[in-house]
């Protein structure tokens, strides 16, 4: 069993990218609100690291769990929650977008989207902005126990191909936080993030 996030714990809340702590890499997770990220990470750490959202999209801050050896997982509040007053979201873009392209210590993203409503126009945008860097992305479809086998099939295949041609490094997986499917897939994927050379930002 890979044990990358299990002994993940809380470090810091930063408003602003200058308050992010000296980092020898990092692995962010972003996506919609109500996707399932929060719960997808406590599912990989083996407790409740992030809070399981009863009003999503409230919390506008970005929240560094240490991982050991100055790595870090990032939680990146959830987008698109459409009760976000504008002057709560503008700066909380803002903080978003020059995080995602400003980071250097940023390894690789970790995209979440419920499977059975994937590749939103924001969860495009967001490949859209990230893709400058040239870093990867690795997709999880979440709720994969919400669908059938060959359902969640059929959604995989078509994410896959249609991300093809919205990103150059990205990889996509079906996973279930509430069955516990798709852990060790995932674990494997950042855990290789962690071990190769960091990517120079453009
Ligand atoms: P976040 O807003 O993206 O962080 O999403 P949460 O982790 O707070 O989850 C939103 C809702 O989806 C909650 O009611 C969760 O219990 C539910 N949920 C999350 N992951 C799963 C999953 O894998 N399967 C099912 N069936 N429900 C899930």
């Amino acid at each position: 069993m890979p044990q990358l996030f299990r002994s993940a714990i809380f470090f810091r809340s930063v408003a602003a990218l200058d308050q992010a702590p000296v980092s020898a890499g990092e692995i962010a997770f972003v996506g919609r609100s109500n996707t399932g990220k929060s719960s997808a990470i406590n599912v990989l750490a083996e407790r409740k690291l992030a809070q399981v959202s009863k009003t999503p999209g409230r919390t506008r801050l970005i929240n560094y769990y240490a991982l050991g050896a100055e790595r870090f997982l990032v939680d990146l509040p959830g987008y698109g929650y459409a009760r976000v007053p504008a002057e709560t979201r503008a700066p909380w873009e803002k903080l978003l977008g020059a995080y995602l392209r400003e980071r250097r210590a940023l390894r690789g993203l970790a995209l979440v989207m419920d499977v059975r409503h994937p590749l939103t126009e924001l969860d495009r945008r967001m490949l859209e902005w990230f893709r400058p860097t040239g870093k990867p992305v690795h997709i999880l479809l979440t709720k994969a126990d919400k669908l059938s086998r060959e359902a969640g099939r059929t959604a995989l295949k078509r994410v896959v191909r249609e991300v093809a041609a919205l990103a150059a490094d990205v990889s996509v997986q079906l996973f279930s936080s509430l069955k516990k499917t798709g852990l060790e897939e995932a674990e494997s994927v950042f855990g290789a993030w962690f071990d190769r050379e960091p990517t120079e930002v453009l």
